[in-house]
């Protein structure tokens, strides 16, 4: 979805929408496609650009990167961006590398004269995943052995392990503490 920045006036616009945003690669070459995708923003001219200030809200899909299922996760945030049509952009990067106290300042490059506000909302999008996507904190992941997804069923290869785990805790048992009242030691009193 494209907002020309042209027709823009000194008054600025608010802007209330759906934005269809195009499922994205993520990092990791994660697919993460996001739906019911909705912007309330102000766009007004300022000395330094066009400011876009606003919130977003989204519903993701992803997939969990310990049971690998895929989940929705609602995601919302605020934003405060100015916008430069591309030249203007490098320019005032170059600036803004020289003066430390801009580098706080986001810039979104404006291709023309025409805002992609789809591509303005990827990039929000991007910024708010969780850098460890988990269905749930307490995901209980995949069984190393047989595969089996622990949060939908419990597998048997945790039995066989405490059930080796328990025979060596009888072993050591016998061995230090009770051995030394069931044999005589050598020699006596
Ligand atoms: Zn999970």
């Amino acid at each position: 979805m494209l907002f020309d920045i042209s027709e823009l006036g000194p008054a600025g616009v608010s802007l209330d929408l759906r934005v269809d945003v195009p499922a994205f690669e993520w990092a990791g070459g994660q697919r993460v496609e996001a739906r019911n995708v909705c912007l309330q923003a102000r766009l007004a001219p300022t000395r330094r650009g066009i400011e876009a200030k606003g919130e977003y809200a989204a519903l993701v899909r992803l997939h969990c990167s310990r049971c690998l299922e895929a989940f929705e996760q609602a995601l919302e945030g605020h934003f405060r961006l100015f916008l430069r049509p591309e030249g203007e952009a490098d320019a005032e990067e170059r600036a803004s590398e020289r003066n430390a106290g801009e580098s706080d300042v986001d810039l979104f490059p404006v291709v023309g004269q025409k805002v992609d506000l789809a591509a303005l909302l990827r990039e929000q999008i991007d910024l708010a995943l969780p850098v460890k996507v988990l269905c749930d904190d307490d995901c209980r992941g995949l069984c190393a052995s047989c595969g089996m997804n622990l949060n939908q069923a419990t597998c048997r290869c945790g039995d066989a392990v405490d059930g080796r785990l328990s025979a060596l805790a009888e072993v050591a048992r016998k061995w230090n503490g009770n051995g030394g009242e069931e044999q005589d030691p050598p020699g006596g009193k």
